[in-house]
């Protein structure tokens, strides 16, 4: 049997198994440091109330019990990789490995050089921490309806894509509770800001402005070319002197990949990210691949690749490939992957897209991102409840 081991049940890691599971003569373990799998492209709905848990945190034991050759999972925190002696260690135990697929996502980066930056600041990258930030959204509601007549400023560090699509998701809701629940919601203000000169920095200038005029719409403040500077317990600091009062930070501007568990010889970018070879191994080290937001991959015109779910799961459909290839002594080519297309939630039922070179706006996408959504969450769904059958 070949042993093949993936850290990471994120949106690589998952892909890649379901690809590797046909394989014959395989023997496949998961391991992750949380016991669920986390749709964090949802996050911005949960945040807001829009979306419950079940649709955000998934059972990676239901999952993995749910094919036909059940699949080994770990749930431990991976602490160390010996790529010599092929071993995975996480100080509990130790995991032998014939191919290796490191597939551990990114964390938010919070710029040490900013200081208060992250003490004062929450991410959605993390459950627990989008969890934090759901319920002080939340609370700030129950305390509005209770009678506090304060103004609220939340302020969205990182005007990219997770940053747009949580600030609008917020405000769309702040205006549907305003019609029911009265006035006093308009005291809480939502600012947006980013260091770039535009929000969605390197998008299509059709797909920026479509954006901003609907964060206009929905009473986002947008505040481009704004550099943190350092946060206090009570005010954001831009470099220039002027300063934000805020309730409460999400700072969504920037990503980090997780590798520390790596040894010192692995090369890395300077956001922690693996450098892969064309073929998405690490240097010197044919049997141990990195997909997904943890590795630095490079496309055919030099560029490092965005990351996203998209690239994760194309990056993954590629390796698996690669490995039923060379357990049948077929030749492999290099992996090549662009992004098909790209699907913005702004709120409500709206949404911007780029699809095959075109662009669009309106109702339209925000239900075909839904069904793409709703598909992938099907698949995962299914494979749970029959696990969950196996299991009771
Ligand atoms: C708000 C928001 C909206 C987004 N919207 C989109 C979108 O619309 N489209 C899109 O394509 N992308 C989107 N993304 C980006 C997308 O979520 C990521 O690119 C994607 O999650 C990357 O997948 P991954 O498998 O590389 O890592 P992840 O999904 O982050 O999974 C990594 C896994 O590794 C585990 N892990 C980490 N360290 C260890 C360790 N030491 N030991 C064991 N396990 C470990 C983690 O617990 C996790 O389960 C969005 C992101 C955010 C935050």
């Amino acid at each position: 049997m070949h042993k093949i081991v993936v850290i990471g049940g994120g949106y690589g890691g998952l892909r890649a198994i379901e690809k590797l599971v046909p394989i014959p003569n395989v023997e496949i373990t998961l391991i992750d440091r949380n016991a669920f799998h986390y749709m964090q492209t949802e996050v911005y709905g949960f945040i807001a109330g829009t979306k419950d848990i079940d649709e955000l945190a998934i059972d990676l034991e239901s999952w993995c019990e749910g094919f036909s050759t059940p699949v080994r999972f770990i749930s431990q925190k991976v602490t160390r990789i010996d790529p010599e002696n092929s071993l995975v260690d996480t100080g509990e135990t130790s995991i032998p490995f014939d191919t290796l697929i490191i597939a551990t996502g990114a964390r938010t980066n919070f710029p040490d050089s900013i200081e208060g930056l992250r003490e004062h600041s929450y991410g959605v990258k993390q459950l627990k921490r989008a969890f934090n930030f759901h319920h002080r959204f939340q609370r700030l509601i129950e305390q509005k309806l209770e009678g506090d007549d304060d103004v609220i400023n939340i302020i969205v560090a990182g005007a990219g894509l997770s940053g747009v699509e949580v600030a609008a998701e917020m405000a769309y809701m702040l205006q549907r509770y305003k019609k029911m629940i009265g006035r006093r919601i308009e005291k809480i203000a939502i600012t947006l800001i980013d260091a770039c000169e535009t929000i969605l920095p390197g998008l299509h200038p059709f797909l920026i402005a479509s954006a901003e005029k609907r964060l206009e719409n929905l009473d986002v403040t947008l505040k481009t070319s704004a550099f943190i500077d350092r946060v206090d317990a009570s005010f954001l600091h831009l470099k220039g002197g002027e300063k934000l009062p805020y309730t409460f930070i999400v700072f969504t501007g920037g990503i980090r990949g997780v590798s520390e568990f790596t040894p010192e010889n692995f090369g890395k970018n300077s956001i922690g990210q693996l450098n892969v070879t064309p073929f998405l191994t690490i240097e010197g080290y044919d049997h141990i691949f990195a997909i997904g937001d943890v590795a630095n991959i490079i496309d055919t015109y030099g560029k490092p690749l965005p990351p996203t779910a998209q690239i994760a799961e194309k990056s993954a459909e590629y390796v698996a490939k690669t490995i039923d290839s060379r357990l049948r002594g077929k030749k492999i080519s290099p992996f090549s992957a662009k992004i098909d297309g790209l699907f913005i939630a702004l709120g409500g039922r709206y949404g911007i897209a780029e699809l095959f070179g075109l662009r669009f706006k309106g109702m339209g996408v925000y239900y075909l991102k839904r069904i793409i959504t709703l598909i992938y969450y099907l698949g995962i769904r299914l494979r749970v409840n029959a696990g969950y059958k196996i299991r009771r």
